[in-house]
């Protein structure tokens, strides 16, 4: 039976495994560190079923900061990380509909100090922006122009390239099933019978952060996943959409719903955020329905039969921040989970927090510079 022995085994080749994958390859031998992903192929689960959508406005605290730290890294990425732009441009106008003039008011408040460039739009305006929306069902709008679409599979493939062209290891169909702590080492077993002898054990695993933890004999964080569908379809004949903004409801979560341009079509949602387990998700039919009922309400857009469906999980702690950082109560074992529906915006910077606090280096300064606080990420703030 194959023994492999390491530094540090990331669990999880998502977005989150990925770039701190990449990133400890920056500053340690890569050759030891092991980047595990269960799946044949990586990103499969939630990093390949976003919306690719990089909002500097959009989250929790520690996370809009962590995203912006990360957007200058995605703004400039070193020569040969990728030949594409990463954040391509494209403006979201959250519009609200009769009724909804209080939730305009509260987004505007709370977007204010920290969305450089908000303007507040009134319905004409906003039709100006967005001509598909129904003027009988728009009484403004909140125009973000600083927001961006950002490439998934670009960004993705740019970490695992770069990973494995410095020397580091990543091995697919790959499931860690066991894993047990001897004295200042980790033993962990994979389900094909190979053994690792490690130090440090990453968890990011996403959506199976809590499974992983019990099977390393560490406490659960009670991240819960929620299920976001999705589904594409073809823009009004004729209509040149590449260049729409997303256009998103004022509505609180799990009841609005949003519709961008993706890929020549365009791709809904009914920003649907519905608790369920780990598992390989799929859209619920009355999640598109609802979707489509919402859209063709608020648009003259006909959406018809969508040319494709999904869902992917969105998965949460309590108050909505990342995990990241080293168990108190499990040695050598380090989370880099939580990250709900900002995964993808926030990785950069997230991966180069991850990478500090596991080598002991002192925070970079982007991470500084954007008030990333350790403490308002770590553990143990969940433990009481
Ligand atoms: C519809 C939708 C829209 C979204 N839109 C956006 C957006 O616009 N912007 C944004 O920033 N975020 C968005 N998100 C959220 C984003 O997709 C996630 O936050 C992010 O992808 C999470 O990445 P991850 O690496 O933690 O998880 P994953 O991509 O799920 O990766 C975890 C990996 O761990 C592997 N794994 C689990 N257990 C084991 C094990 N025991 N052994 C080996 N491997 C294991 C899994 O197979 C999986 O591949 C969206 C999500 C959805 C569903």
């Amino acid at each position: 039976m194959e023994l492999l022995d390491v530094d540090t085994v990331i669990v999880g080749a998502g977005i989150a495994g990925a770039s701190l994958a990449w990133q400890l390859a920056q500053q340690a031998d890569p050759t030891r560190v092991l980047l595990l992903e269960r799946e044949s192929q990586p990103g499969m689960h939630s990093t390949g079923r976003s919306a690719a959508m990089w909002m500097p406005s959009y989250g929790p605290p520690a996370v809009r900061a962590l995203t912006r730290a990360a957007g200058a890294f995605y703004a400039a990425p070193p020569p040969g990380f990728t030949d594409v732009p990463l954040l391509p441009p494209r403006g979201v106008l959250y519009v609200a509909a009769p009724g909804q003039e209080a939730a305009l008011d509260d987004l505007e408040r709370e977007l204010t100090p920290c969305c450089a460039g908000l303007l507040r739009l009134d319905a004409a305006a906003t039709l100006a922006r967005a001509p598909w929306l129904r003027a009988d069902q728009l009484i403004g709008s909140l125009w973000d122009p600083e927001s961006t679409d950002i490439d998934v599979h670009a960004l993705h493939q740019g970490y695992l390239r770069g990973f494995r062209r410095t020397g580091g290891q990543l091995r697919c169909d790959a499931e860690l099933v066991a894993a047990q702590r001897d004295g200042h080492r980790w033993q962990l077993q994979l389900a094909d019978g190979t053994r690792i002898n490690a130090a440090v054990l990453v968890n990011a695993a996403g959506a199976w952060g809590d499974v992983l933890a019990a099977r390393c004999g560490a406490a659960p964080v009670g991240l819960v996943p929620r299920r976001r569908s999705a589904f594409t379809f073809r823009g009004p004949a004729g209509a040149d959409t590449r260049a729409w903004p997303l256009v998103a409801s004022v509505d609180a979560e799990g009841e609005g719903w949003y519709v961008k341009p993706d890929a020549g079509q365009l791709l809904g949602s009914p920003a649907n955020a519905d608790d369920t387990v780990p598992q390989d998700v799929r859209p619920e039919e009355l999640d598109i329905a609802l979707a489509v009922h919402r859209i063709e309400t608020a648009t003259t857009l006909t959406v018809g039969r969508p040319t494709a469906t999904w869902a992917g999980l969105r998965s949460f702690v309590p108050d909505g921040e990342l995990v990241i950082g080293f168990d108190d109560a499990c040695p050598g074992f380090f989370w880099l989970v939580g990250q709900g529906g900002y995964g993808i915006q926030s990785a950069a910077g997230a991966a180069a927090l991850a990478a500090a606090l596991l080598s002991g280096a002192p925070l970079p300064a982007g991470l500084v510079d954007e008030g990333v606080d350790p403490a308002a990420l770590a553990v143990q703030r969940l433990r009481g």
